[in-house]
């Protein structure tokens, strides 16, 4: 019990606290809503290593969900085929291709983590709760039910990215803070849809991996007054993890890995966001890209993989050096106790020969 005058002292010395978010110790569940009355996910910061949860009822899991499932645990017929349009929410955006129809789709996510709404700023409190506002949304990457990205023609990679762009545009006129771009392939890597599909989350805060990343950039500049990532792409290019490299990108396997076959694509060239790329440029990343997925797939066939895009955020404060680069994690050996203890990685190959299987695959 605190005694009865510090109550008021404290109140006299200090501003009351901001009311629209509020702690979970003194708050019901759930308290924010939506215009049409449904609870918003919320986004949960962890006190101690500042990791973030994006807690998302809505997604609608029990737990019969989590019962391990087959491969193909698909049902009814597939959203993402011509024909069945009407089986998504209104599309955001659609590309046409070479024959008048749909080339790719963008269209929001049924089972968003995030919903549109606007976020107050996040008190500084133990228990940082924020509205989970942002967009969840899906590119359905072909029309055609049974191709996988890898082996998508480089033009149609193409208008993926291209999506991707506009996207990435909309959002920023929107005020988010950072838009992630992502894909899982197999079951094994999280995807529950056969039919060859990315997602993005425009998100109200700043990833706390980016976070780390323009830190650990600003701290070399800040010690060695150069950019880190120029300093990677110089240093890789003559590294047995080099993969290929062409004019504007090199591929090498990941020189600390966090899984077998861990792969990332740079960008070479200093201070030129993603944003700015000519499209023979984007598609040279798209050449690069499935060049990379086919020699993975030669090694383990179906590879079950994640790959994510890290761009430059969507609004400032913008890091002054930094490359946009591809991060592709193969879901080959589980994520266990050590990992999760420890943020630390056991693999079980080198990079610098998973490199050279790459190469000669
Ligand atoms: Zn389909
Ligand atoms: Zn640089
Ligand atoms: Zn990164």
């Amino acid at each position: 019990m605190r005694p009865a005058g510090e109550k008021s002292r404290r109140s006299a010395s200090r501003p009351a606290p901001r009311p629209p978010c509020v702690s979970v110790a003194n708050a019901s569940r759930r308290r924010w809503k939506n215009s049409a009355g449904n609870s918003l996910p919320e986004i949960r910061e962890d006190p101690l290593s500042g990791r973030l949860s994006l807690v998302a009822p809505e997604r609608g899991r029990r737990p019969h969900d989590f019962q391990p499932l087959p491969e193909t645990a698909e049902t009814g017929p597939c959203p993402f085929c011509p024909g069945n349009e009407h089986l998504t929410p209104p599309e955001l955006l659609r590309l046409t291709g070479p024959e008048g129809d749909w080339s790719v789709r963008v269209v929001p996510n049924k089972f968003a983590a995030l919903v549109p709404g606007k976020a107050d700023p996040p008190p500084s409190d133990l228990f940082v709760v924020l509205p989970g506002v942002g967009r969840h949304e899906v590119i359905i990457e072909t029309p055609e039910h049974e191709r996988a990205l890898a082996e998508l023609s480089p033009s149609q990679v193409l208008r993926v990215l291209e999506a991707f762009r506009q996207r990435k545009e909309a959002f920023q006129a929107e005020g988010w803070r950072y838009g992630l771009f992502f894909k899982n392939h197999g079951a094994r890597a999280g995807a529950s849809r056969r039919h060859s599909h990315s997602q993005v989350l425009a998100l109200p805060f700043l990833p706390p991996l980016l976070k780390r990343e323009f830190a650990r950039l600003e701290e070399f500049r800040h010690r060695k007054g150069r950019c880190l990532f120029c300093e990677m792409v110089e240093k890789e290019r003559r590294e047995p993890r080099k993969i290929l490299e062409s004019e504007n990108f090199l591929a090498a396997a990941a020189f600390a890995p966090r899984q077998p076959l861990e792969t990332w694509i740079l960008h070479k060239a200093h201070g030129r966001p993603f944003d700015t790329l000519e499209e023979r440029e984007l598609l040279e990343f798209a050449e690069v890209l499935l060049h990379l997925l086919r020699a993975l797939n030669r090694i383990v066939p179906n590879l079950p993989y994640n790959f994510f895009l890290h761009l430059e955020p969507l609004k400032g404060p913008f890091p002054e050096d930094f490359h946009w680069h591809l991060e592709l994690v193969p879901a080959l050996t589980r994520v266990a106790g050590f990992e999760w203890g420890a943020e630390a990685y056991i693999v079980p190959v080198a990079p610098e020969e998973a490199a050279a299987w790459l190469r000669e695959a």
